[in-house]
């Protein structure tokens, strides 16, 4: 029986389904079902009270056949070993299925970021680069933000990399601040990606600009979606954060529910809208449903109540195989994570290329390039779907596990 709340039990899982369907050599396949290497790190943090505190940090590098291992770095109470090393693995696929040169790792550490100061949210961020130094570079692992870590944290990071090794080397960490060699867009680029691919998606289940949304999670990637998708039409109805959410039949004027945020530090009490009681926000009746906030939100106890047409799954892992299997059932769409939220990573990948070239391209430019590569990953995995007769996921899965196969035969790792 599965746990449904054991990220790297569904991580192996999926990589089991895909097997059935594309067979990859049993020796490649028994390499991936593990990570490459692991770190956990203990990290001492002197508090501003002049106690120290230590955190536990982990660092997972689950695949680099195809490139170096990258995969943002987590801070949150519930990180766990399984988790991150889930969040490789599935980060692995997502590189894969872009095909950007790039392999998959994952970090973490067990903090609460909330209750840290500025001066200790710094020394905890130096102190974790510091642990793993010797194990990332620009060609070797390259971290980036993810939930609760943002270009400031990038920032000290970096430079903290770049006093150890006395080089300038801004390659080494992705989503820094544009002053110190960030790339444009990079803040917004998960939804952005996610737009790419919903606006494909919503053509195939025949959906149109007016489609109504649900979105599950308003941080970086939930909130700037919500933006993106009523700047073009769409109508958001719900939104949700960690305290609760939010419905607005006639629509939700995001940009307020934006300001009522950063101001209270909540979407809960925004005045045009009414707290949602007894509907949760996945079962809200819309067209689209955006779970776009941490692993195992759709499992087996709620996947009954959903109403969507289609599913983007913003955050990574939000669908339990098992409840999986009941969207697949009832035909509902699902795009999944490791296609959905590949922007995030892919103008990663743009700022890596303009650190190395020590040359900066506009907005405009970088836009391009990202919908550009969304809309062909999203051709290749319909391509696979159609091919293989199977879910979305399984598509994207077949291609991605197909790409790092080949790349560990022609490295003769077979
Ligand atoms: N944390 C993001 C993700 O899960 C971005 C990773 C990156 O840019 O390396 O895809």
């Amino acid at each position: 029986m599965l746990k449904n709340n054991d990220a790297f039990v569904s991580a192996l899982s999926q990589l089991e389904q895909v097997q059935k369907l594309i067979k990859i050599d049993k020796n490649i396949f028994a390499q991936l079902q593990a990570p490459q290497r692991i770190l956990e790190v203990s990290i001492p943090v002197k508090l501003d009270s002049g106690k120290v505190q230590v955190f536990t940090g982990y660092r997972s590098q689950f695949n680099d056949a195809r490139g170096p291992f990258k995969g943002g770095i987590r801070f949150h109470p519930d990180v766990n070993l399984s988790e991150v090393k889930a969040l490789s693995a599935w980060m692995t696929w997502k590189t894969a299925v872009a095909d950007i040169p790039l392999g998959g790792g994952k970090g973490g550490v067990i903090v609460d970021p909330k209750k840290l100061s500025q001066g200790e949210l710094e020394r905890l961020s130096r102190g974790y680069l510091q642990a793993i130094y010797k194990f990332v570079g620009p060609n070797l692992d390259v971290p980036a933000p993810d939930v609760y870590t943002d270009p400031k944290i990038m920032g000290w990071m970096l430079d903290e990399y770049e006093k150890i090794s006395g080089i300038h080397q801004p390659g080494v960490i992705t989503g820094k601040p544009l002053s110190i060699g960030g790339s444009q867009a990079r803040g917004y680029s998960t939804a952005q990606g996610a737009f790419y691919v919903l606006r494909e998606a919503a053509k195939k289940v025949g959906l149109n600009k007016n489609a109504t949304v649900a979105i599950e999670g308003f941080g970086n990637a939930g909130a700037h979606l919500a933006e993106i998708l009523q700047k073009n039409g769409y109508r958001i109805i719900a939104l949700s954060d960690s305290k609760g959410a939010i419905v607005n039949y006639m629509g939700l004027d995001v940009l307020q529910v934006k300001k009522h945020k950063e101001k209270t530090g909540s979407v809960m009490g925004y005045p045009g809208a009414e707290k949602i009681k007894n509907l949760p926000i996945l079962a809200q009746a819309v067209d689209i449903l955006v779970p776009s906030a941490l692993e195992n939100s759709i499992t087996t106890d709620n996947v009954k109540n959903i109403k969507a047409k289609l599913i983007i799954e913003v955050a990574n892992g939000p669908t339990t195989p098992e409840a999986d299997a009941i969207l697949a059932k009832r035909n509902i769409m699902v795009v999944p994570d490791i296609l959905a939220n590949a922007g995030g990573v892919v103008v990663s990948y743009l700022e890596q290329v303009q650190n190395a070239y020590g040359y900066y391209w506009s907005e405009q430019k970088v836009l391009k390039k990202l919908e550009a590569i969304m809309t062909t990953s999203f051709n290749c995995v319909w391509q696979e779907k159609m091919k293989h007769h199977t879910t979305v996921r399984m598509g994207a899965y077949a291609l991605a596990v197909e790409r790092v196969a080949q790349a560990m035969k022609d490295r003769g790792r077979n």
